[in-house]
């Protein structure tokens, strides 16, 4: 096994004892559309946010079947308060209307279905797989993961397909669901965008980037 892949298997080990808690998508949701809504909603958004507006959502329209009926004005009294809200409000209604006419009502469950839908890019496709079907197809990236990729010495790029590829070949395929999970719990708590707290990480004997010294 080469150094990095070593590393690799060090880190994945310790971030599950540490941020055990934290392996599942704290966006709430109870089915696979809710999730898919949540995660459209989540892009540059918090997902304390998110699950603010979800629960009126969700109580007042709960199955596909609703949104296909929906006008934009419908939807943004209840999500204006999150960015991008228009183009959001739009993807999510374009979305339920494809999944309408091409799905049966019914999520897609794979990769090449959902990122045909608006408003949902490989990152989405992959929340929605891991979490709402159990399937890794691969892994999904946002800023934390891009960061902490970064400094753990797993890539040097912010190019987001670039590490998805780089850590699908890193880590193993039953590992790929956790692995969003894990880097954003590392992410909020030590190794922020703004700053690292390597003092508390339980990665500062292996990680590259920590200011630790032995
Ligand atoms: S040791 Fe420091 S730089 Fe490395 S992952 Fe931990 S907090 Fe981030």
């Amino acid at each position: 096994m080469d150094a990095t892949k070593e590393r690799a298997r060090v880190v994945i080990k310790r971030l599950k004892v540490r941020y055990r808690k934290d392996m599942h998508t704290s966006l709430e949701h109870s089915n696979p559309w809710e999730l898919l809504v949540a995660t459209i909603l989540s892009a540059q958004a918090q997902d304390r946010q998110v699950n603010k507006i979800t629960k009126k959502l969700f109580r007042r329209y709960g199955k596909i079947s609703d949104y296909c009926a929906l006008t934009p004005s419908n939807l943004y009294p209840y999500v204006k308060s999150i960015g991008l809200y228009k183009q959001k409000t739009k993807s999510i209604i374009n979305a339920a209307k494809l999944i309408k006419k091409n799905f049966g009502l019914k999520v897609p469950n794979s990769m090449e279905d959902l990122i045909t839908l608006p408003g949902v890019g490989r990152k989405t496709a992959n929340v929605v797989l891991s979490n709402a079907f159990g399937i890794n197809t691969g892994i999904a990236i946002d800023t934390h993961c891009i960061t902490v990729s970064n400094r753990l010495g797993f890539v040097r790029t912010r190019d987001p397909e670039k590490i998805e590829t780089r850590l699908m070949k890193l880590f193993q395929k039953d590992e790929w669901g956790s692995i969003n999970h894990l880097f954003i719990a590392l992410g909020r708590d030590v190794c922020t965008a703004r700053a690292k707290y390597c003092e508390r990480c339980v990665l500062n004997d292996v990680c590259p980037s920590s200011n630790v010294r032995p």
